[in-house]
């Protein structure tokens, strides 16, 4: 359990992250310090899964810091795609961020497996969130939401491919969905939700 007061470092140099997860922490008296701040350098993902490469980033701003460190992985795994592009979701963009790109690159790949009604075009966006701690214990919780793959892209709210998801339950992406409503119902407000749970109080 964290208390109030504690300091915790923010382990992305995401300004837009750090601010984010800043939110998040500040009504439980959290001090979040951010990774680039302290000068901590970004390690390299070589892990295989959302959580083990969470786990790399926090433990490594952990260790680093001699403080406990947050840090998060997210991705969008489309089943027929074998859970692709997964962990690999930011480097699909390649060195630009082109998501315009990667999402016709999941579409593609959708039409060349003949996968067309929205069940087998089901997807889910994952969100892990890890804490570690200075003496390098590292613990994870995990939001996810479901879904599936619709083209043409559709909205211009959001980023990566919010344009082709649509929620379960929903017929807009989260691209034409008001940002407000996407945040309450998000992978990552569920991952949130799990670790000021377990974690805050
Ligand atoms: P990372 O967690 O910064 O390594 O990158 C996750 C990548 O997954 C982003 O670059 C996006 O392409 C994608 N992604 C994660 N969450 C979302 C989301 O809420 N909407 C759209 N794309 C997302």
């Amino acid at each position: 359990m964290l208390k109030k007061g504690d300091k915790l470092v923010v382990a992305t140099h995401n300004p837009g992250k750090v601010r984010e997860i800043g939110d998040l922490l500040a009504p439980y008296g959290m001090q979040a310090v951010s990774a680039g701040e302290r000068g901590i350098s970004e390690p390299d993902e070589t892990g295989v899964t959302f959580a083990q490469n969470a786990c790399q980033k926090a433990v490594h701003s952990a260790n680093s810091s001699g403080l406990p460190a947050l840090a998060d992985d997210s991705g969008l795994e489309v089943e027929a795609l074998g859970g692709q592009p997964g962990i690999y979701s930011a480097r699909w963009g390649g060195p630009q961020k082109d998501f315009a790109m990667a999402m016709e690159r999941v579409h593609t790949e959708l039409e060349a497996a003949a996968a067309t009604t929205p069940q087998q075009r089901a997807a889910n966006f994952i969100c892990v969130l890890a804490l570690a701690l200075p003496d390098g214990t590292c613990t994870t919780y995990e939001g996810k939401v479901s879904g599936s793959i619709t083209w043409p892209m559709r909205g211009l709210h959001g980023f990566g491919y919010d344009p082709i998801f649509v929620p379960k339950g929903h017929e807009i992406t989260f691209g034409e969905m008001d940002p407000v409503k996407k945040h309450q119902m998000s992978h990552r407000a569920r991952a949130f939700a799990a670790f000021t749970k377990a974690c805050l109080s």
